[in-house]
């Protein structure tokens, strides 16, 4: 197949799948989801997602109706059907089909898993991105990886109108992280990162940053930095599953960073390596 559609069972083309008007997906965005990067169709840190998956259900009083075993295992036999060496795996849980009312349904429907899988292009490492920066004006649940994204998706779209390709965000100053990914700077030789607490979401590239910064000897600092730390930063560095480690080299449209290179390339180097070795055709 050419993509995939998976909806309680169903299988499908992206284009020819629907779902149940009364999902409540559709009308509350009440739901959760992952993505993760696919190679020689071997999903990437596959067991990460699945575990912050489990975690974000359980913020939200949702059931998995799997084993973390069992839906992994799910996942990759949905995987293996699509053709392309490069994918994008996404799947997404709600709490099932109910007539529209904000509490839980009165008999509980089982939860729907939703999966998506399409051919995808990882961020070349060798752009650095343009970012503009703005107030955070979400809510205080920015831990849970839910589907309700409508700030993200108004700012990522001014991101692209403004011809940049993320937002930062802070919160009255307070560097938080960006539409769909993290950010962190890299200062005097050490590495900053906003704390993993409910203002931001704990990326799994995020983690992997740290990881190989502790590998690679780099202090690491998991603490609050202001916007102004931010653009006087050596570098500055975005992270997700599709961009494992991104220089930023405007905010606003002035420079920035561009001040410990080789560091940054070590880091993009060990992050990629370990990406492709993880990877690798079997
Ligand atoms: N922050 C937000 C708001 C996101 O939506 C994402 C990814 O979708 C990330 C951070 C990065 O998370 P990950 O590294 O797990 O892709």
């Amino acid at each position: 197949m050419k993509n995939l559609g998976y909806y309680n069972g169903t299988i499908g083309l992206l284009e020819e799948m629907t779902v149940p008007m009364l999902d409540r997906a559709c009308y509350f965005g009440d739901g959760i989801y992952e993505a993760a990067a696919t190679r020689n169709h071997i999903p990437y840190a596959l067991e990460e997602h699945i575990e912050r998956f489990y975690r974000s259900a359980a913020m939200l009083r949702m059931e998995v109706p799997y084993t973390p075993v069992a839906l992994a295992e799910l996942l990759r036999s949905l995987v293996q059907k699509v053709e392309g060496d490069n994918l994008l795996l996404y799947w997404q849980l709600s709490r099932g089909v109910g007539i529209r009312s904000h509490v839980f349904p009165a008999a509980p429907a089982p939860a729907s898993l939703w999966v998506m899988i399409q051919p995808y292009t990882m961020y070349d490492l060798s752009k650095p991105m343009a970012v503009i920066t703005a107030e955070d004006l979400r809510y205080q649940y920015c831990n849970i990886k839910t589907i309700n994204l409508l700030p993200n998706v108004l700012l990522a779209q001014q991101a692209l109108d403004e011809g940049c390709q993320e937002v930062i965000w802070h919160r009255g100053g307070r560097v938080t992280e960006c539409t769909h990914s993290n950010v962190h700077i890299l200062r005097d030789g050490a590495f900053w990162t906003a704390p993993a607490d409910n203002l931001i979401l704990n990326g799994i590239a995020r983690r992997q940053l740290i990881a190989a910064c502790a590998a690679l000897g780099v202090p690491i600092h998991e603490e609050p930095y202001t916007l102004a730390e931010l653009l006087a930063a050596d570098e500055i560095l975005v992270t997700s599953t599709g961009a494992l480690c991104a220089q930023v080299s405007s905010a606003d449209g002035k420079a920035v960073g561009g001040k410990a290179p080789e560091l940054l390339k070590k880091l993009q180097g060990f992050l990629t390596e370990r990406f492709l070795a993880a990877t690798e055709a079997r």
